[in-house]
């Protein structure tokens, strides 16, 4: 026996190291990446093919990839908590330092494993792997802590529970026994086989195999899931927190109009083909801010000045590439100014026109401040030097105080203002994504280093770019709505523009359902989880809020997935119960604190996850009641057995057979079932009342027909081993047919179906086979006890076995119709019995 139950752990052990290895492989898939220059060209380089004299260049969100010495930075920052403890970020420069510095003073390099929070910069690698300080850390550290799942926490208390009662009813069937005068060494060891019996050993490799199984499908649908459980807590979320560009929309932006102080322009073409043209809406059209209604081109646009400054604003203050590869237009970079760079290209503007310009001192993008500046000089006759920005409109506008119109620089008045905030609206309700530019002239003499705020600016014009919805996307939502899922849009763009896009999708409800970065601010953590329920858009939110607002949702009881890509979208991430990362634009960072991280940024993949995820609690809760069936049952045999006085009907050996074999195998393969691919299956738990009300039904019917037989049988003067055969062969049987019955849970399968289930019918086959050979092959049957059944027996055999599903369900039905009527209240409770 126990040499059985050594075999069914290391079984498990096996199948889970097995599993941890899948997981480990897949997230091999995606090893940090970093952008390197190699003989003068930029490449992307896996970080275990850096060497030592590699120049790497870093941004904020990526992962140092090796020890970097940095030869060149801009407003650099990053978070070396992870090897010096420091939680704030340590600014990060070129600078030279004197030799004995502390690491933590080491402010000229970045450390393999820290993060780049902000800025960028250049550096040169100077050590690789295991050689570097956080290698030597890593070879220091023995052990890694493994902390406990939701999912383990559960198994674990079910099957703490179960031991508990298996011990008990081995105490009572022990103490019985005894009393009625029972050998010792018989009731022992059909105490401890009872025990062991109702232990459902076969839990965690069950639960194994099921998360396994579905962690392998959702590899197929462009889903690595990082962690086992993930996928159960997705098969539970109640609300999935998106971003909008890039999940929801292409992340394709495409220039559709734009404006200067006076005058507006539609631009035509689609994607970032630098094919079409500007044409210029009518003087009316124009001042009624943009109604985007063409009325033909009357004015070459180049000639415009203020144009001309925002088509020169657009390709400098720009740190993306307009390329063509295999005929295809594309951008290498941030889609929102590859967008600029094809809107410049079609008014003939290229970047290398600008080579004249030299680039300095760069004001990062970043989603906190909405907003980008560089400071460019012009080399050539004039030598006139300028800080360029560009941004969210309302950002950039709190910080100009002129604006250019026609060539002309007047002051910024209040009346002005509300025209560009009118247009900005006009724009963003067309759905379009809004940027700004502006610039201001520099004195040439300024160290532009020390520029580091953008004021006093000279508003130029604004741009709205297209970024179309997925097609498929507006169906996913409605199917997210029928899954019982809240899709939330969380957004930096402009609320206007959030509502346009929520609309098309279908997200959007009535207008309390949208509050902004700004209104969050302003309420409490108390306010926001008294709204949070009824918002589907946050917009012009920035990454911090996210947390706030998963934080707020989970207060509410929610049950929430999160998106993001970002660095620091991470602490939300880490937050949410299910973090996804996305796989093509998230930071290497991103991706290693997400659960699931998604090979292509779309939202269907998360519903295939949640419909997974169900699968998995579905096929769980069906071998569950499967495992716990058969043990009620062999208890039941046993125990009642010995409280009424009949000779033990089972064996120890045959138990522990049925536990390995012909219990085991038929849960194991309804854990790997697939499921139905086009049913929306409801949330459940893996274990509720309902479960639990089908076990006791169908492991007492099975049980004490099982007993019954065996009682007939030696009423009717059969030998000893042939009517335990009989209790061995219908509690057997009893278990195999009531397989179709859990696989049929909670679905629509027909027969045909399963049928055409491989794994199912094999692990019927060979269990099958165990039973038959157990009874019928000599040396078997030596070894189990049993006899060879004549044929005659098979009837009441199958009888029994198959009547169990059958007779349950007008029990089962019974049991609801009473609990329903009990769950009334008094006075219906008697009209409606
Ligand atoms: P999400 O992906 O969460 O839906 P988002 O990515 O569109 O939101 P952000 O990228 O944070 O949001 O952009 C917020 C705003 O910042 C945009 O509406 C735009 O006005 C401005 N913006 C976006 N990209 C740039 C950029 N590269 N340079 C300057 N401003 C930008």
């Amino acid at each position: 026996m126990g040499a059985i139950l050594l075999a069914n752990a290391a079984i498990g052990t096996i199948q889970e190291r097995k599993a941890e290895k899948v997981v480990d492989k897949l997230n091999q898939f995606q090893p940090p990446v970093c952008k390197a220059i190699r003989q003068g060209q930029h490449v992307e380089l896996n970080a275990v093919e850096l060497v030592p004299g590699d120049i790497v260049s870093l941004e904020a969100g990526d992962r140092v990839p090796a020890d970097i010495r940095l030869i060149n930075s801009w407003n650099m920052r990053a978070n070396e908590s992870t090897l010096t403890g420091e939680s704030l970020p340590v600014e990060k420069n070129e600078s030279s330092l004197p030799e004995d510095c502390a690491l933590s003073e080491r402010t000229n390099m970045l450390f393999m494993g820290t993060d780049v929070c902000g800025g960028k910069g250049i550096g040169i690698v100077v050590q690789t792997g295991m050689s570097t300080e956080m290698g030597h850390l890593m070879s220091l550290l023995k052990q890694q802590e493994k902390e406990v799942t939701p999912l383990q926490e559960k198994v674990t208390s079910i099957s703490k529970k179960f031991v508990k009662g298996a011990l008990i009813v081995g105490g009572i069937v022990f103490a019985i026994g005894m009393l009625r005068g029972i050998p010792f060494p018989q009731m022992i060891s059909t105490s401890i086989t009872l025990a062991a019996s109702a232990i459902p050993e076969g839990l965690p490799v069950t639960i194994t195999i099921a998360l396994s199984a579905g962690i392998f499908r959702m590899a197929k649908k462009n889903a690595l899931i990082r962690k086992l459980s993930s996928l159960e807590t997705l098969g539970r979320t109640t609300v999935i927190c998106t971003d909008k560009t890039g999940t929801l929309t292409k992340n394709e932006m495409t220039v559709k109009a734009l404006s200067t102080a006076d005058r507006a322009w539609t631009v035509t073409g689609d994607g970032y083909e630098p094919t079409g043209a500007l044409e210029e809406l009518a003087p009316e059209a124009a001042a009624a801010a943009a109604g985007l209604k063409n009325v033909g081109s009357y004015e070459n646009p180049s000639a415009h000045p203020d144009l001309t400054r925002l088509l020169q604003i657009c390709l400098l203050c720009n740190n993306s590439k307009l390329e063509q590869q295999e005929g295809q237009w594309m951008t290498k970079g941030d889609p929102t100014e590859g967008a600029l760079l094809t809107l410049a290209a079609k008014n003939g503007l290229w970047l290398n026109d600008m080579t004249h310009w030299h680039r300095g001192h760069e004001i990062p993008f970043d989603s906190k401040t909405a907003k980008m500046s560089v400071v460019c000089k012009d080399v050539q006759a004039e030598r006139e030097c300028y800080l360029f920005s560009k941004g969210a409109v309302e950002t950039i506008l709190r910080h100009c105080n002129r604006y250019q119109k026609n060539g002309e620089i007047l002051p910024l008045s209040e009346e002005q203002k509300q025209h560009i905030i009118q247009q900005n609206e006009k724009f963003s309700a067309a759905a379009l994504r809004v940027l700004a530019f502006a610039y201001r002239p520099l004195d040439e003499s300024i160290d532009n280093e020390s520029i580091d705020d953008e004021r006093e600016l000279i508003y130029v014009g604004m741009t709205g770019m297209m970024d179309p919805p997925k097609p498929e996307v507006e169906q996913n939502i409605q199917e997210a709505f029928a899954l019982g899922l809240k899709p939330v849009m969380i957004t930096g763009d402009h609320p206007i523009t959030a509502i346009a896009i929520a609309k098309q999708l279908g997200i959007y409800s009535d207008a309390r359902s949208v509050v902004t970065g700004h209104e969050l601010d302003r309420l409490s953590d108390e306010e926001l989880s008294q709204i949070v329920d009824q918002v589907s858009i946050f917009a012009r939110v920035t990454p911090e809020h996210k947390l706030r607002i998963v934080t707020a949702l989970q207060k509410g009881g929610q049950i929430v997935a999160m998106t993001g890509d970002g660095v620091n979208d991470t602490p939300a991430i880490k937050q949410a119960n299910v973090g996804i990362a996305m796989g093509r634009t998230g930071t290497e960072v991103t991706k290693e604190t997400a659960d699931m991280v998604l090979t292509e940024d779309h939202f269907g993949t998360i519903l295939e996850g949640v419909k997974e995820g169900r699968t998995i609690i579905g096929n769980i809760r069906k071998a569950l009641g499967c495992l716990l069936t058969g043990n009620l049952a062999e208890i039941i045999v046993t125990s009642v057995a010995v409280m009424v006085g009949l000779p033990i009907p089972l064996v120890p050996i045959q138990i522990l057979l049925m536990n390995l074999l012909t219990d085991a195998l038929p849960a194991m393969v309804l854990a790997v079932n697939p499921g139905q691919k086009t049913k929306q299956q409801k949330r459940t738990d893996f274990i509720d009342k309902d479960l639990y009300q089908k076990v006791i039904t169908r492991g007492v019917l099975l049980g004490l027909g099982s007993l019954g037989l065996f009682a007939a049988s030696l009423a009717v003067g059969t030998p000893m081993p042939i009517a335990q055969s009989v209790a061995f062969a219908t509690l057997v049987a009893g278990q195999l047919i009531q397989t179709f019955s859990w696989r049929q849970e909670g679905s629509e399968e027909t027969v045909r179906d399963w049928t055409k289930d491989r794994f199912l019918i094999g692990a019927l086959c060979v269990s099958w086979l165990a039973l038959l050979g157990a009874l019928y092959i000599p040396p078997l049957a030596g070894f189990f006890h049993t006899a060879s059944l004549p044929l005659k027996y098979w009837i009441p055999i199958l009888g029994v076995a198959g009547s169990v599903s059958l007779l349950s369900k007008p029990i089962l039905a019974l049991i609801s119709k009473k609990q329903a009527i009990s769950a009334l209240p008094a006075n219906q409770t008697y009209a409606a019995a």
